[in-house]
């Protein structure tokens, strides 16, 4: 049998390997963890499953990571799913019915969670029971099943999306925003060191720079920094080397990639900078609405490069800047 312990670690899920799994190793977001810790401390004292928590915020911001931390403090066992999998009344059924006591149900993209399925959900969130539906017509009968006292874990990108009653139901809800830089070049000092790969200081920071203030991406360039030092370099990540591999993945110091720099070419050079409706400019780049609007724009915003208004989406000064092309005013609005 393999010794895992010096197994190499690509032998392990690299993205398992590099998850934090404590308190002290989930970077940032400190008034989230304060929080999360008072919540776990009283429900321990108070010997109660954990109340149902609600996480919102972008891709790779830490919600799955931050639903293993709880369920590792409660010491309880996690069971993921997403809302998209769970199509029938039977899916839900038997994820519950399989669940013990004080288990964390961890549901990702619950926004997409089916109405259907939601009403079935609500008195298994409240009453801890499932009422099942036998049979058909004038036949039909209801039948209540019990279950363990869980704690649902919802995870969303879009929690305007997320029905009121569903919303209510969770006794807490945090809102994951954008890491700080100085988070996020603690987090890749953090990945090198499991992936066992050198990095210089300089390195760090230019990586921190262009990933979209997102430790999922932080890890990504990382990793592809990695792969750029042990092909071209001596396996060190240096600035130089860092940077070849940024600039080879077509990522500038902003962090932008090639289909955000296209987004805002397209808002300047066929639009004048806007303001443009999301349907036209979804169609004009071929992008997806929901891409635009979970992807694209949060980074770009964040950055402010655009701007959302009610007559649509603006390009700004910095916009114009940051791609080297003349900033004249905004056309549409003189
Ligand atoms: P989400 O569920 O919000 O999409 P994840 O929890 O899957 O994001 O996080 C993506 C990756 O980013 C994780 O595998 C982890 O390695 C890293 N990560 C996320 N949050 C943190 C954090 N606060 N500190 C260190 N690494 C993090």
């Amino acid at each position: 049998m393999k010794n895992l312990s010096i197994a190499p670690i690509q032998d392990i899920s690299l993205d398992q390997a590099l998850r934090p799994k404590t308190w002290a190793e989930y970077v940032g977001q400190e008034k989230i963890k304060r929080n999360l810790r008072i919540i776990i401390d009283a429900a321990k004292k108070r010997g109660e499953p954990l109340e149902h928590l609600l996480f919102y915020g972008n891709s790779g911001l830490g919600k799955t990571t931050l639903s293993h931390i709880i369920a590792q403090e409660m010491g309880a066992n996690i069971r993921m799913t997403s809302g998209p999998a769970i199509e029938r009344v039977g899916d839900l059924a038997a994820i519950l019915t399989n669940l013990s006591e004080g288990d964390i149900l961890f549901i990702d993209e619950c926004h997409r969670l089916n109405r259907i399925i939601e009403e079935y959900l609500y008195p298994a969130m409240e009453d801890f029971k499932l009422n099942i539906i036998i049979g058909k017509g004038p036949m039909a009968s209801t039948m209540e099943l019990p279950l363990k006292r869980f704690t649902l874990v919802g995870a969303t990108t879009k929690v305007a999306m997320i029905s009121s009653p569903l919303r209510n139901r969770f006794g807490a809800t945090f809102q994951l925003s954008f890491y700080e830089t100085g988070d996020i070049e603690k987090i890749i000092q953090r990945s090198a060191g499991i992936l066992g790969v050198g990095i210089e200081p300089e390195a760090v920071k230019l990586i921190s720079q262009r990933s979209r203030f997102t430790p999922r991406v932080a890890n990504r360039l990382l990793k592809r920094a990695r792969d750029f030092a042990q092909v071209e370099g001596q396996g060190l990540i240096t600035e130089s080397i860092a940077k070849k591999a940024l600039d080879l993945l077509e990522i500038d110091e902003a962090g932008l990639e090639f289909g955000d720099r296209r987004i805002l070419e397209t808002l300047i050079t066929k639009f004048e900078g806007g303001p443009v409706g999301l349907q036209t400019l979804a169609a004009a780049t071929s992008e997806e609405q929901d891409a635009l609007l979970d992807i694209y724009e949060p980074y770009l915003m964040q950055l402010g490069f655009m701007e959302r208004t009610p007559q649509g989406r603006k390009a700004t000064k910095l916009a114009y800047l940051h791609l080297g092309i003349k900033y004249k005013g905004n056309q549409n609005l003189l």
